[in-house]
C-alpha cells in the first residue's frame, strides 16, 4: 500500500509552519481543505528513532483526541512500531538554512510523490509525513513544541494554514507567533465535519 517516499523537492507540496513574519492584512479565510485523510478518524502513527520530540508528539496526540478547551471529536490515534501500518510518520531533519519549523506532506494511495497542496481541495489522501526541523524546534518550549505538532497533525487531517491577521488565535495560523496553545474551536469543527 504505502510506498517509499522520495526526497522532497521545493516543488513538492510543502506546508510550512514558519517563523514569524510580518502580517499581511487579510480577511479571515477557510482553515481546512475540502478533502481529508482516508480512514483518518482512527489511525496509527510511527516515529523515527532519530526524533527527539516523542513527548511533544504524545502530548499533541492527547490534545487532538481530548482538547484541553473541552471540545469533543471522533479522533483516535495510537503509536505503532510498524511503519507500514501507520498513517502519519514523524521524521526529524536539522536544517538551520530554512525557516520552516516543521512541514507536512500528504500522499494519495499508491503514490510516492507528495501532493501539491492545492490538490488537497480535489483529492483525499491516504497518509502523511511530518518532518520536524530540530534547528528550529530546539528554540521552543516543550509546550510550544507540542502546539506546533498539533498544528502539523491537523494538516494531516485536512487543516489549512491561515495567515489572516484576524485568525492569529487559530491553531491553523501559519506562523510561530500564533497564540493558540491547542485545538481551537474552528479546527475542532472541521474535524467533526470531516470525520
Ligand atoms: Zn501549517
Amino acid at each position: 500500500m504505502k510506498k517509499l517516499f522520495k526526497l522532497t523537492s521545493l516543488f513538492m507540496a510543502v506546508i510550512l509552519f514558519m517563523q514569524a513574519i510580518p502580517n499581511f492584512a487579510e480577511a479571515a479565510t477557510r482553515i481546512y481543505w475540502n478533502k481529508k485523510m482516508i480512514d483518518g478518524s482512527s489511525i496509527l502513527y510511527w516515529v523515527d528513532s532519530n526524533v527527539s520530540y516523542t513527548t511533544a508528539i504524545r502530548n499533541a496526540e492527547k490534545e487532538i483526541e481530548i482538547p484541553a478547551a473541552g471540545y469533543s471529536n471522533p479522533m483516535k490515534m495510537s503509536k505503532t512500531t510498524t511503519k507500514s501500518s501507520s498513517k502519519i510518520e514523524f521524521w526529524q531533519i536539522n536544517n538551520p538554512n530554512i525557516t520552516a519549523i516543521a512541514r507536512s506532506y500528504s500522499y494519495r494511495p499508491n503514490s510516492s510523490t507528495a501532493m501539491v497542496v492545492t490538490d488537497k481541495d480535489k483529492y483525499n489522501w491516504y497518509w502523511c509525513k511530518i518532518e520536524l526541523n530540530q534547528a528550529r524546534m530546539k528554540d521552543y518550549t516543550p509546550s510550544k513544541r507540542a502546539t506546533i505538532i498539533v498544528h502539523e497533525m491537523l494538516h494531516a487531517f485536512g487543516g489549512k494554514d491561515t495567515y489572516s491577521s484576524d485568525q492569529k488565535s487559530s491553531i491553523m495560523y501559519g506562523t510561530s507567533d500564533g497564540t493558540a496553545t491547542g485545538v481551537t474551536k474552528d479546527a475542532n469543527n472541521f474535524l467533526n465535519d470531516k470525520y
